[in-house]
């Protein structure tokens, strides 16, 4: 079975609530009016029969009293107290209805209404009285021709209200429910443009933000957090374009230089000499690839929040020497000295191989960046319950419109970065900076970089002792 709008729902419940309160009410309505319209009937039948008891009681040798009444609509029956009919009034004598034989025996006076078929319903009141010395009760039916009239005007103004009532309501509802759904459909079509979007069938500009109303109520809100999930969702997969472009272009470039190599190779035999220096050129274009694979790998654990740190104890220190040391060829082809301040211990709990992996990038860096003869120097210290690694150089610095883009994944700084490797660089490929922020970020960490054109740049690592 289809399910049912929401719509169609919200209509449906609305007129059923409205229909029972409707239905409620005037059904109580109806049982306070009849209740009080058969009062009045009762006050008037004790009206009429009060100077016919009066007259009865006054003159109680007159037999003829009751006999002799004869009016339109109201019947008279005087009974003794074993129920014999003592006097009836003329409309009675007909023989058509006995009124004593309906009406229950008592000492309080006792109201009752019969139905007497072809007479129509009659209000019955039997009053006891005493005639004389004898205990007789008076029957008084007035018909409820009149009453029934007015109950039955009610009951047809009840059965046309609330059918229509009804209608006015579903249509009321029809156009509220239909009103307050418009901006959930529109979220819908901009959901659906969205996921058109992230499947690529249509072009980003396609994406508006859903119009907020202010002041604000619930829906105004539920665009706003729509637009920010928008917003979110579109700067993802920007960034996720700009990722899988950037990265494709990173891996051509090797790509194509070891096919070349590959083809020049394979075309004809070369002396060995040739082929060494081929292979010397493969080695690092394959060095190169790997660098770049590893890195992506690294960075899609840590979006996965899948990079996962040792907590071994270690000396940071001792990390630190270790990653300099790694480096000490590079620094010496450009003649870079690095002054180290490694003397204290510095114990912390953390994984050896990302932390020097971590080291390794700034120290890189920083060599790459510098011009020959220059010095880097690398210090530790222990500040607010944090180590603070600090790496300094007297490179060209980063313009500082660049600052806040250089830890994205494949950003370069324009005219100074490279893919090109000089002799004894392995490059990052624009990631080394992007999976630091990511390593550091896993220890809980996080990094600063102060840097200056033409004068250098400090990057300090600041680690937390306690995660
Ligand atoms: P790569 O070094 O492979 O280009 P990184 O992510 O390590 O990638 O660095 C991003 C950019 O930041 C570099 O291209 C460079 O322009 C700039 N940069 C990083 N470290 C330094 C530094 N010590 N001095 C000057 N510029 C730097």
């Amino acid at each position: 079975m289809p399910a049912w709008s929401l719509r169609r729902r919200m209509m449906l419940m609305f007129c059923a609530v409205v229909g029972v309160l409707l239905a409620a009410c005037f059904a109580g309505f109806y049982v306070l009016l009849s209740r009080e319209v058969y009062n009045q009937l009762d006050q008037q039948i004790l009206e009429t029969v009060r100077p016919v008891i009066a007259d009865l009681i006054t003159d109680p040798y007159n037999e003829k009293d009751v006999d002799e009444l004869n009016l339109r609509g109201e019947y008279f029956e005087l009974l003794d107290s074993s129920g014999h009919v003592l006097q009836r009034s003329r409309n009675l004598r007909a023989g058509t209805f006995d009124l004593g034989s309906i009406v229950l025996q008592g000492h309080a006076t006792v109201f009752q209404t019969v139905d007497y078929g072809r007479h129509g319903r009659l209000r019955l009141a039997a009053i006891p009285f005493r005639f004389g010395k004898e205990p007789v009760m008076l029957v008084v039916a007035i018909s409820t021709l009149q009453a029934d009239h007015i109950l039955a005007t009610f009951r047809g103004i009840i059965l046309l209200i609330l059918p229509l009532s009804l209608l006015l309501t579903a249509l009321v509802s029809a156009w509220y429910v239909g009103k307050s759904l418009t901006p959930i459909a529109i979220f819908t079509q901009h959901a659906e443009r969205m996921a058109e979007r992230v499947s690529g069938f249509h072009q980003p500009d396609l994406w508006h933000p859903l119009p907020v109303k202010t002041p604000r109520d619930e829906l105004s809100c539920l665009a706003e957090t729509f637009n920010q999930l928008f917003d979110r969702v579109a700067s993802a997969l920007g960034q996720l374009r700009q990722f899988v472009s950037d990265a494709s272009h990173e891996l051509r470039t090797p790509l194509s230089v070891l096919q070349g190599e590959m083809e020049l190779l394979l075309s004809e035999p070369r002396p060995p000499q040739q082929y060494q220096e081929a292979l010397r050129v493969i080695d690092g274009e394959l060095k190169k690839l790997s660098r770049i694979v590893e890195g992506l790998f690294t960075l899609a654990m840590a979006d996965a929040g899948q990079l996962r740190l040792a907590n071994e104890p270690v000396y940071l220190n001792e990390i630190l020497e270790g990653s300099c040391a790694l480096l000490t060829l590079m620094a010496q082809a450009k003649n870079i000295v690095i002054e180290r301040d490694l003397q204290q211990d510095f114990p912390y709990l953390g994984d050896e191989v990302f932390l020097r992996q971590l080291f390794v990038i700034f120290l890189e860096n920083a060599i790459k960046y510098s011009p020959p003869q220059t010095t880097v120097r690398v210090g530790v210290e222990q500040r607010d319950g944090a180590l603070q690694v600090r790496f300094q150089d007297q490179g060209i610095g980063i313009p500082s419109d660049h600052l806040a883009h250089i830890f994205k994944r494949f950003y370069r700084v324009g005219q100074f970065g490279s893919s090109e490797a000089k002799p004894g660089e392995t490059p990052s490929g624009g990631l080394g900076l992007a999976i630091a922020d990511a390593i550091t970020r896993a220890t809980g960490g996080y990094i600063d970089c102060q840097s200056e054109q033409g004068a250098g740049s400090t990057f300090t690592v600041t680690l937390p002792l306690h995660r």
